[in-house]
Parts: C-alpha cells; sequence; structure tokens
C-alpha cells in the first residue's frame, strides 16, 4: 500500500510538471506568434498562472489523499494494539477458556471485516468450535472436530507455513457440509506453528483479505497461546491465595487482639482482590501496590524493597514507600555483606533490632539501623533468592508485634508469587516477538517498536535511522550447500548482527534472508557509516559450517533512511530504506546506500 501511495504522489508531482511545461510552452508560442499588446500579455499571464493554480492544487489534495490513507493505517495498528492489550487483561480477569476464545473471535471478526465467523482452537482431543453470527457469538458445545478427520488432512497439506488463505469450496469436506452449510463460499485461515495446525478460522469476508490482516491474525493467535500459559500461572496463584487464606482462618481462631482481628479483616480483604496484583504486568507497579499494602497493613513509617543491581554485586533500593529512593545510595550494601548472608537463610521477616551482637558489627547493619530499619525479610521465588524488603518504625513508634510479622510475611508470599507470575509473562511476550531460526526480534516487534521510535524522536525532536539489508544471491547458495546450510549462515548472521550493533539499536529479521534494524538518535552520518561498517564485517566474516570443509563469505546490500529527513511516517520510511536497498543491488550488490529524494523506482 506504501508503495501505491507514493506512486500516487510521484505520478501527481509528474502531472503538475507537464501542465506547468504545457502552460510555459503555449505562452511563449503566443508571445512570439502574436501581436505584443498589453492586453493579450495580462490574458497570456492570467492563463498561465491559472494553469500552473490548477496544476499545483491537484497535486496538493493527491498528497493530502496519501497523507490520509496512511494516517488511517497507523490508527488502525493503534487501534489493534490496544484491543490485543484489551484482550490481555480479560483473560487476566475473567479467568476460563471459553472467554478467551470468544474474545478472540471477536478480535479476530473486527480485523477480518467479516459478516460471518467459525473459529477453531486446538484443546488436546479435538478442535472445539465458536461460532459469530452478526453480533452474537456463540460457543458450539457439542460440535467439534476430529484431529483424524479428512478436513484436517486436506487443510494441512494444502497450507504453507503459519498462516494462508484458502476458498472454502476448494476443500471438498464433509464437515463443512454437514455443520457449516452457509459456508461454501468463504475462506479458511490455518495457523500452524511446528507444523501443527493451532486453530483454524473460516469466514465470509466482507472485504479483501490483505497482508496486514494475515499480521494481526497471527498475532491474535499469538495472544491466545500467551494467554494460556498465563492462565495457567493464574490457576496456580488461585491455589496459592487458597492456601494462605487457610492459613489466616488458623490465626483468626487463636486468641488474639481485636486489633489484630480487624487487621487480619483487612488482608482478607486483600486477598480477596489478590488477584488483582497477580495482573500487574510492570515490575514498578507491582512493587508499589505491594509497598502501599505494607504500609496500610503494618503502618510502618517507610519500606523499602531491594534487588541486585546489572552486575549481581550490590543491592539496591529498587521502590520505596514513605521516603525516596533516589538519593539513597548510601543505604546499598554487597552481595557479600553479613546482613544479606543471614536473611537468606531466614524464610520469615526478622526484627533486625534484636540481631545478635555478631551481626551487628556488620557496617552495613549498622547503616540501616542508623537510618531507622526495624524490620528484614528476604524474597524468593522457585528457590531463587531475588530480594529484600526492609521497613522503617511503626508511625506511632510503637514496637511491632508477632502479629506484625506474620501479616508481612503474608505479603511478602503474595509478591513473591505475583513476581514469579511476571517474570514468565515477560518471558512469554519475549519469546512471542523472537525468531526463533536467528533468536532476533521478529517483524511484529520490528514493526511496533519503529511506530515507537518514530513517535519518540517526533516528540523529542530528534532524528532515526531505519537501515535494510539483503543478502546477495542467497538463493544460489541454498541451491549449492542445501537449505539447512542456509539457515546455519542465517543462524550465525543474527549473532554478528548483535555484536555489532549499538545497545540501543533493534535489529531484527524482517523476513527470509532480509534483516532491518532501527537506529535511535542516528543521523543520516552515522546510519552510513554503520551501514558501510556493517557491510564489511559481513563480507568479512568467516560463517563457519560443520557439515562443509571451508569457511564460507557471503555479502550483502544494505539500505537505510533517515527520519524524518527522508520520510514522516513509518511506512514510508521502510519504503525509503527498501528503495536505497533496491539501487545498492541494481548498483552491482555488496554496496550500502541511503535514500536520496530522486531515488529511481526500478525493478528488481
Ligand atoms: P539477491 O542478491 O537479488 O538478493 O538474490 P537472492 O538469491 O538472495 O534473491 P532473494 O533475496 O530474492 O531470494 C531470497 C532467497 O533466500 C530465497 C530463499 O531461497 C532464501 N531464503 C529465504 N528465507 C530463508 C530461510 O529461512 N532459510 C534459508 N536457508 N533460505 C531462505
Ligand atoms: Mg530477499
Ligand atoms: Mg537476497
Amino acid at each position: 500500500m506504501a508503495e501505491t501511495e507514493l506512486s500516487q504522489i510521484k505520478s501527481s508531482f509528474k502531472t503538475a510538471f507537464w501542465v506547468s511545461l504545457v502552460a510555459i510552452f503555449v505562452s511563449a508560442l503566443l508571445l512570439t506568434v502574436l501581436p505584443w499588446d498589453i492586453k493579450l500579455k495580462l490574458l497570456l499571464l492570467t492563463f498561465f498562472s491559472v494553469a500552473i493554480l490548477i496544476s499545483l492544487s491537484y497535486l496538493q489534495r493527491k498528497e493530502r489523499q496519501a497523507w490520509a490513507v496512511s494516517q488511517e493505517r497507523l490508527n488502525k495498528f493503534s487501534h489493534f494494539v490496544e484491543k490485543s492489550r484489551e484482550i490481555n487483561r480479560l483473560i487476566v480477569e475473567r479467568g476460563g477458556f471459553l472467554p478467551i476464545a470468544l474474545k478472540l473471535a471477536e478480535y479476530f471478526k473486527e480485523v477480518l471485516m467479516a459478516s460471518q465467523l467459525v473459529l477453531f482452537y486446538k484443546k488436546t482431543k479435538a478442535y472445539k468450535v465458536v461460532l459469530i453470527s452478526d453480533n452474537s457469538i456463540s460457543a458450539l458445545k457439542n460440535i467439534h472436530l476430529s484431529f483424524h478427520d479428512p478436513l484436517v488432512h486436506q487443510l494441512k497439506s494444502s497450507s504453507g507455513p503459519n498462516l494462508q488463505a484458502l476458498e472454502v469450496q476448494d476443500l471438498d469436506s464433509e464437515w463443512v457440509r454437514r455443520f457449516l452449510p452457509g459456508f461454501q463460499k468463504g475462506q479458511v485461515l490455518i495457523y500452524q506453528s511446528n507444523d501443527k495446525i493451532e486453530g483454524l478460522c473460516f469466514f465470509l469476508p466482507d472485504s479483501s483479505f490483505s497482508t496486514l490482516d494475515k499480521e494481526f491474525l497471527i498475532w491474535g493467535w499469538e495472544n491466545l497461546k500467551l494467554s494460556l500459559e498465563f492462565q495457567k500461572q493464574a490457576q496456580f496463584h488461585k491455589e496459592q491465595t487458597k492456601k494462605l487464606k487457610e492459613k489466616l482462618l488458623v490465626l483468626e481462631n487463636q486468641p488474639a487482639q481485636s486489633e489484630f482481628k480487624k487487621k487480619l479483616f483487612d488482608v482478607e480483604t486483600f486477598l480477596n482482590s489478590a488477584q488483582s496484583l497477580f495482573t500487574v504486568l510492570e515490575e514498578e507497579a507491582l512493587l508499589v501496590s505491594y509497598l502501599n499494602l505494607v504500609q496500610q497493613q503494618t503502618n510502618c513509617k517507610f519500606g523499602l524493597v531491594y534487588t541486585l543491581d546489572e552486575k549481581r554485586e550490590n543491592w539496591i533500593i529498587k521502590q520505596s514507600v514513605g521516603m525516596d529512593f533516589k538519593d539513597s545510595r548510601y543505604l546499598n550494601f554487597p552481595v557479600t555483606s553479613k546482613l544479606a548472608t543471614f536473611l537468606k537463610t531466614k524464610p520469615k521477616p526478622q526484627n533486625l533490632l534484636l540481631a545478635t551482637e555478631e551481626l551487628k558489627k556488620d557496617p552495613h547493619l549498622r547503616n540501616l539501623l542508623d537510618n531507622g530499619i526495624q524490620l528484614g525479610v528476604r524474597l524468593t521465588s522457585r528457590g531463587q533468592f531475588w530480594g529484600m524488603v526492609f521497613l522503617g518504625e511503626k508511625a506511632d513508634h510503637s514496637q511491632y508485634q508477632e502479629q506484625d510479622l506474620e501479616l508481612f510475611f503474608i505479603l511478602c508470599q503474595i509478591l513473591n508469587s505475583a513476581w514469579e507470575n511476571l517474570k514468565q509473562f515477560k518471558k512469554i511476550e519475549e519469546l512471542s516477538y523472537t525468531d526463533s531460526l536467528t533468536s532476533l526480534y521478529n517483524y511484529r516487534y520490528f514493526h511496533k517498536r519503529l511506530i515507537e521510535e518514530t513517535l519518540r524522536a517526533k516528540r523529542f525532536n530528534r532524528t532515526l535511522g531505519l537501515v535494510m539489508f539483503d543478502i546477495d544471491g542467497f538463493k544460489t547458495y541454498n541451491d549449492s550447500y542445501g537449505h539447512q546450510a542456509g539457515d546455519r549462515v542465517l543462524r550465525q548472521l543474527g549473532g554478528l548482527l548483535l555484536t555489532t550493533t549499538r545497545s540501543i539499536d533493534i535489529a531484527s529479521r524482517y523476513g527470509g534472508e532480509e534483516f532491518c534494524i532501527i537506529m535511535p538518535e542516528a543521523d543520516s552520518n552515522e546510519c552510513l557509516k554503520f551501514m558501510e561498517r556493517l557491510r564489511r564485517v559481513i563480507a568479512h566474516h568467516p560463517f563457519k559450517d560443520e557439515f562443509l570443509a571451508f569457511d564460507h563469505h557471503i555479502t550483502i546490500s544494505v539500505g537505510g533512511a533517515i527520519f524524518p529527513s527522508d520520510a514522516k511516517t513509518v511506512d514510508k520510511l521502510i519504503y525509503c530504506a527498501d528503495m536505497a536497498l533496491l539501487r545498492a543491488k541494481n548498483a552491482g550488490k555488496n554496496k550500502a546506500f541511503l535514500y536520496y529524494e530522486q531515488e529511481p523506482v526500478a525493478k528488481r
């Protein structure tokens, strides 16, 4: 679509150019042929101006149209980003497979603009079915599609990797005729992963189906997989919460002061909403919510959560409540400190005022005590010591009681589970953005980040470089040494790319043997320098292959474009980098070129 927009602009430029030229030619002709009269002169000038004005306004209109189209695409994209977030939220809150599948179906319907849609999703024994007709969505409880149905075999043999659109009438299926009588004329999409059909989607489309829609659809399926993993986690936490509640019940039945009973009630209210902590998908937000709860429940003046620094050498304050931790470096301490070793061995919170004299000799503990810290506890998940929490004195200056420690302990256990949950979610999210062959980011991630980075560049008035490259003659390489040898080259290239780019650059596999690098804050100079360096590094790199006796060399052709000087939209930026790459190919390959305004549109 980007190409059509650009060719529209180009052709309107052409029209303007020709109209002006003809106007000039006609004026010149008239001026020479006719007698030199003042009225005629004015007439000619008027004619000339009107012609130019008409052509310019025509050009402007075309440009505005193209801009509107690209804006619409951007809006559509943002809309689906929001939609997919909404799905994730719903999944976490509601639980149960069916609500997720229903929500997903609704999402697909919107993406595909289909009047009717049937969604199949893989369960342990067969594919389950969800039907959407106009505004109603229902799960077809008694209908399912067996893994061994001839339809499944037929689909497997006729589909390619990932997503493939087929016409329903091309499939001769008894199952479709029987259960989906209206669907003889629709389309079917198959989502495969690892050669297994994960889901199908039959639909009667209202409009034609584009590559972009396909991208969204893959995204949708990934969301579903992600959600299922997430649900397993949610189940785990439900059980955890149940156990904690039982524990609370035991405590409640013990004779205790009324103050404590009140607190138990508070915690119970908290536990009932504990699931909400599990829906927090950002570290910072999770720690803030946790610390607020701790402060509410224990009435501490301030609280600190410590985690390890990047080098894993020091415990540093990650989040705090009741005090500003930004200038609190003096409270950090090394992993080797006695205090950390002591807390590591104690599962329950410790009153540090009661520490042994021996332990109190530790300067780091002394430092914390001097700064008003009284309680400390370790944080662990799956046996890993990931953090510590310290609490200052109580706001009313009273002493911490046994019950306070018990409550603090319960809250820490909840935090541990929620932390584990968050890490799992991040891992799964990361996986859905990773290309399995090269371990680089995939196209989906690239596109999402390019949108984010261009918005950021615009906000801060900065430039951004986009570099795309394509391996030269890779088909021949595959033909000579086999596809698997080609894959091994791609894998090594992924690693090489990571060591050649800056840490802020985002290197991804665009598709096949095409790669791209987003270079935040880079200008044309830096971008070109990098492109040239990359080209040389790859050309000189000996690619190893365990099955081949000698090292291999490959070359690449590189194209780059700069935001916003070359392009002000994501689509145009990709287009410009692609055009520069094309020029590098046409100039004999193994070259690196930046886009320039008069880039000729050539054929590959
Ligand atoms: P050019 O110099 O014009 O780029 O020539 P080329 O042969 O590289 O042509 P092109 O880029 O159009 O061809 C891409 C080839 O890359 C086709 C396919 O054989 C190969 N290819 C694409 N994806 C993969 C992959 O995942 N693994 C392997 N081994 N080869 C791939
Ligand atoms: Mg290619
Ligand atoms: Mg190539």
